[in-house]
Formats: C-alpha cells, structure tokens, sequence
C-alpha cells in the first residue's frame, strides 16, 4: 500500500511545460492494481506530447507508456503485490471489428494509458490487471523498460517473416530501428543493414555488430552492394521520416516485404512504380499484439539480445525537463528513462 496520499508526478500542461509537481495517488478501481513505478521510458510519442504536436493527448495528462514497476496493491486477478511488472499499455474498445477478430491492437478507437489516460512518469499509477505482465525477478527493471519499445520490434519482425539468411535493411537507428535490428539478427537474418543521420548513434549500430551505411553513402547503395544488385529481403523503415520513403522500394528485392514501423506525420512519397514492378508487399505494423509482449519478456529474461549493453540513462522525475531534452538530443543515450526513485536515477 502506499505510505502517503499524495505523489510526484510529471503533469504535461502546455506546449513545452512539463510541471513536476504533488497530485493525489490515483484512486484505484474495483479489481484495478497499483504500481509503484521503478522506470518510464521516454519515446517519439511522449516528446510529439510535450511539443503538444500530439492529436489526443489533453492537457493535465501524466505521460509515460513504457512502464516497469512494482505492484503494491494486486488487482483481483494477475500478478501478485510485491511482483515486477511491464505494462502492455493498450486501451481497446471490445467492440469494433479488429476488436472482435481478435486484432485489439488495431482497435479502430485504440488508446494507451500514458496518451489518453494517467501513465507513468509519476510514482504510483492505477492499472487493470490485464495490462500487467510479470518479470522474472532475475532481469533488471531497467532492461525491462525496454520491453514495450522491444514488442514493437518483435511485432515488425515477426510481421514480416524474417527467415534464416535474409538481408534485412532497417531505415532509421533509434531505439525502435535498432530494437527492430538486434531481433532480426536474432531471428536469423544474414546481415543487417541500418541507415542513421546521427553519427553518435551510428557509432551505437557499430558496437552492436550491425552493418552501418556510412555518412556518405545510402542504403539503398549498401544494400545492393551486398546482395549483388537484388536488393534486401525486408526493408523496414524505423524512421518515419519522409526524407527515408523513396529508399524503402529502392532498398527492396524483387518480391521482397517493405514493414513500416515508424509513425509518419504527413504522407511521405512512395514509389508506387517499384510496388507495382517489383511486387512489392508494403505492411504496416502498429504497436504489438499480447504475444509479441510475451516474446518479448522471454528476449529480455534470457539475455539473447546483449541489451544490457544498450547505452540507456536514468532522470529523476524531478528532472523530467532534462529528460525529455535529452531524448529530444538524441545522443549520449539510445533510451532515456526516468525514475521517481533517486536511488536509481543515474548521477549527472
Ligand atoms: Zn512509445
Ligand atoms: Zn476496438
């Protein structure tokens, strides 16, 4: 049980405010569980929130879906007080069509908790207990917060059927694109290719054993080299910017699968020529299913994926601000993570 009536959360108040201040401890439904947050990653769609560039996020929220945490009051059903836990943050309406076919990802009205309801860049924050996946006690909370974004990768990959041998080229080296790289590797892919502006993070791709375009080359231009002129066997674009859309079929072999991962914010221009002669499948992939969850979980708890070497830095809540603009900078850490525990923020 919490120890106190109030709590630190990060309240998003206006473009660019973030306000950490003192609210009351989230009144817990019926059946509902309390988590006491150990780590909330910060992503592309808590900075598109704080810039207010965000189409559903209201003002007074409490950010944060990448969530790992401590249960101290259980729900009626799911994990125990005292458990570990990743949150899977969907909100799905239970009605609609992808809702009834079993595609609650998709819900034609999907919302997430940290987007449209409370989420966790505070201390405490209320969850139904089916949203709450236990972690074995032997992984590191701070590997875990990598979970949500590692479900993503997991769903892309497995959406595209990256089989042993493949050449797989990955537009983007964030967190998402190199999340989405490590679980290629892992499911078999020959070589993988990446392409990143960032020349710190392009030094991050290179540590992990990825093949990285160099600044002055594409990789459309790297990919062909390797393949012999055919082109990769996925292409995914982990960018989600229009300058990397025309790559996404030049990239691509003849028959080859094109996954779009990152969330464009305008239509980007697509070769429509290279889909048609190529016959290209371009697919789209939006967050995870439950089961990419639990794949997920199973990468983290058996250390296949090395992502303790993932250069990560912890805020303390009350740093939110530095947090955000650290994540906004894009360098010195792949993921940043904030904490309300100043025992596990790391130091300045
Ligand atoms: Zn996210
Ligand atoms: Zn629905």
């Amino acid at each position: 049980m919490p120890d106190t009536e109030t709590m630190t959360a990060a309240v998003w108040e206006a473009p660019d405010v973030v306000a950490v201040r003192d609210v009351p401890v989230p009144d817990v439904p019926p059946g509902w569980a309390l988590v006491e947050v150990a780590y909330d990653g910060i992503c592309g769609t808590d900075l598109a929130i704080v810039h207010g560039k965000h189409p559903r996020a209201e003002q007074g929220l409490v950010p944060g879906h990448e969530i790992v945490g401590t249960v101290v009051r259980a729900g009626a059903s799911g994990p125990a007080a005292g458990a570990t836990v990743v949150v899977e943050p969907l909100i799905s309406c239970g009605r609609c069509r992808a809702c009834r076919t079993g595609a609650t990802h998709v819900c034609r009205d999907l919302e997430l908790y940290g987007i449209d309801a409370p989420g966790g860049l505070a201390r405490f924050v209320a969850l139904p207990p089916e949203v709450l996946h236990e972690l074995p006690p032997h992984v590191d909370p701070r590997v875990g917060a990598l979970v949500e974004p590692l479900a993503v990768a997991v769903h892309a990959v497995t959406t595209a059927g990256v089989a042993a041998g493949d050449v797989v080229a990955v537009a983007g080296g964030g967190p998402i694109g190199v999340l989405t790289a490590l679980v290629a590797r892992h499911a078999g892919a020959a070589h993988v290719v990446v392409s990143e502006p960032s020349a710190w993070r392009r030094g991050v791709l290179a540590d992990l054993g990825l093949t990285v375009v160099p600044a002055d080359r594409t990789l459309t231009d790297v990919v062909l080299e390797l393949t012999d002129g055919e082109g990769a066997d996925v292409t995914f674009d982990a960018a989600g910017h229009p300058a990397v859309a025309p790559e996404l079929t030049t990239a691509t072999r003849v028959l080859g699968t094109v996954v779009v991962v990152g969330v464009h914010k305008a239509p980007a221009p697509v070769d429509l020529r290279d889909v048609c002669f190529k016959e290209l499948v371009v697919r789209g992939v939006r967050v995870y299913t439950r089961d990419d969850v639990v794949r997920a979980i199973e990468l983290v708890a058996d250390g296949s994926l090395g992502l303790e070497a993932l250069p990560t830095r912890a805020f303390h809540l009350s740093d939110v601000a530095a947090a955000v603009a650290a994540a906004a900078d894009g360098t010195g850490a792949l993921k940043v993570l904030v904490t309300p525990d100043a025992a596990l923020a790391d130091r300045a």
